[in-house]
């Protein structure tokens, strides 16, 4: 386990010697170390990857010879992906079937991307038809510059890919700044990126603080682009402060994502998905479908099945063999998702199962998965994301009532519908005000495909060419080519 900051190339602990605790989220046991970055160590990053952007020449390399860095640095991860998926269970808590698929995942994002890098050699200039015969006009694709990556621990190697990987692929340099309960998994990036020789100062990683590091890091005046996924309001201090010096920026917030399952659909599929969309990872997943809207024909029959399968998830220790429910990743965490069952109580829902410590686990922050019915419309349990392996279950009638309850929040992130009919599933998509919709299926999630939210749920997209484009900027050349004096001063 690193336990030091990597800036520069190089790895050095904090510059006042502070370091914070790494503390496994299912025994409670501090496990480690790691340093935690001051504003000078971001300073120090921050310098390096600007001159590894302005005059080391990684945004002069080839596509194609940058491609070789992200494939050297997804074989590096594939090569220990078990030891790393490991790392990620004893950091987050996650189940390690999840950790490495996670795994796998993040090493096919640096494998994707390199495939975008590659094809900016190829295609880099774009003709412009112009009216005016007397200029030719084309558009090329530039990296923005230096990227700050603020992450979260809920998926935290693959977070850090989802920008990494763009940003190295478009020409970008990086300063990552990791979850303060995550950040062992963004060193061994680190330490991978360093082992295939990535010039130094094009990948820094300064764990610590967000008050701190996380802080220094949107506060620089030499970041040029700010990525961020985590909460809203982060989000909004984000994007504060980069409106100070008009750096681009791009969030991935939280949400309270519907799924709407019809009358046809059949019950023990909905049951799978309502499952997966909700417990997997402990619920701690921005685009969880949360709130789940049944229509009323099948919903007893729908509640009693998925009591009686969310009774069977068997709850444990991420690396013992068969556990399909974790640890929430905190104490912070799970008194928070507590806290809001209790408020949810309280405002008058029913908890149908779950919303206790599960039996015989003393110690590790374990919440049985929980489901609540009669949850009032304007309660917080309705309206807020929770962020824990909570579900809210309703009933409907109608599409339209359907349609106006899934939309009827300030987020939108995903949407999920299910239903037999065809017709109906694309009018309810496209009714949808989200910007991952998913039909007959909850969560499954693709490198290629666009990823991000409506309202405030973010901006900008990430994944497939919409993440790089997240790295890029536009530059118009105009070539006058008439022979004729332009006759506009000198007649
Ligand atoms: P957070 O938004 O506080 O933290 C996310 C990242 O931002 C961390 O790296 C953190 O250190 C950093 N950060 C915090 N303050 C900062 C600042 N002032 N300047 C710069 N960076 C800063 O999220 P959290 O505390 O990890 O979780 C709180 C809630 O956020 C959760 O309960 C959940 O609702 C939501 N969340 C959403 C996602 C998502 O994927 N959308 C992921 C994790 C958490």
């Amino acid at each position: 386990m690193r336990s030091e900051l990597y800036i520069d190339g190089a790895w050095t602990p904090s510059s006042n010697g502070e370091t914070f605790e790494v503390i496994n989220p299912a025994t409670e046991e501090v496990i480690h170390h790691i340093a935690a970055a001051t504003a000078g160590d971001v300073d120090a990053a921050v310098k390096a990857a600007r001159r590894a952007f302005d005059t080391d020449g990684w945004p002069q390399k080839t596509g194609t010879e940058r491609a070789r860095y992200l494939r050297a640095i997804a074989n590096g991860i594939r090569a220990r992906q078990a030891e790393i998926a490991r790392l990620e269970v004893l950091d987050n808590g996650k189940p390690f079937p999840e950790a490495d698929w996670d795994i796998a995942d993040a090493a096919g994002c640096f494998d994707f991307y390199a495939g975008l890098a590659e094809e900016l050699d190829g295609n880099p200039e774009e003709t412009i038809a112009l009216t005016d015969d007397r200029f030719t006009s084309r558009a090329v694709k530039e990296p923005i510059g230096v990227a700050g990556a603020i992450i979260p621990w809920n998926y935290p190697l693959l977070m850090a890919s989802w920008k990494v990987a763009p940003a190295l692929a478009a020409g970008c340099t990086v300063v990552l700044k990791p979850a303060e309960v995550t950040s062992l998994t963004a060193l061994e990036l680190a330490a991978i990126a360093d082992d295939v020789g990535l010039p130094p100062g094009v990948l820094n990683v300064v764990t610590g603080a967000g008050s701190v590091a996380g802080q220094a890091i949107i506060d620089h005046n030499q970041v040029d682009k700010l990525a961020f996924t985590g909460s809203g309001p982060v989000g909004s201090k984000i994007m504060a402060a980069a409106a100070r010096d008009i750096k681009r920026v791009s969030l991935e917030l939280g949400g309270k994502s519907p799924f709407v399952v019809f009358d046809d659909a059949e019950i023990d599929k909905a049951v799978e998905w309502i499952l997966f969309g909700i417990f997997w990872n402990q619920g701690q997943v921005c685009s969880a479908t949360s709130r789940v809207l049944v229509q009323a024909g099948i919903y007893e029959k729908l509640l009693a099945r998925l009591i009686e399968e969310t009774n069977r998830i068997t709850i444990g220790n991420g690396l013992d063999e068969g556990v399909l429910l974790g640890p929430l990743v905190s104490k912070k965490q799970h008194d928070q998702v507590v806290a809001a069952i209790a408020a949810a109580r309280a405002a008058g829902a029913t908890v149908a199962c779950g919303g206790t410590r599960p039996e015989g686990f003393d110690k590790g922050y374990y919440l049985r998965p929980t489901i609540l019915t009669d949850v009032p419309l304007d309660s917080a349990a309705w309206v807020e994301e929770i962020f824990g392996p909570v579900v809210c279950l309703r009933p409907f009638e109608t599409e339209d009532e359907a349609i106006a309850l899934a939309n009827d929040s300030r987020f939108g992130l995903a949407a999920a519908v299910m239903s037999k009919d065809d017709a109906r599933a694309e009018r309810v998509a496209t009714a949808f005000r989200a910007g991952i919709v998913w039909i007959n299926c909850s969560q499954p999630t693709f490198t290629e495909a666009p990823w991000g939210g409506y309202k405030e749920s973010g901006i900008g997209r990430e994944l497939g060419r919409w993440g790089l484009d997240n790295y890029l900027e536009v530059k118009q050349i105009t070539r006058y080519v008439s022979e004729d004096p332009w006759g506009w001063y000198i007649k």
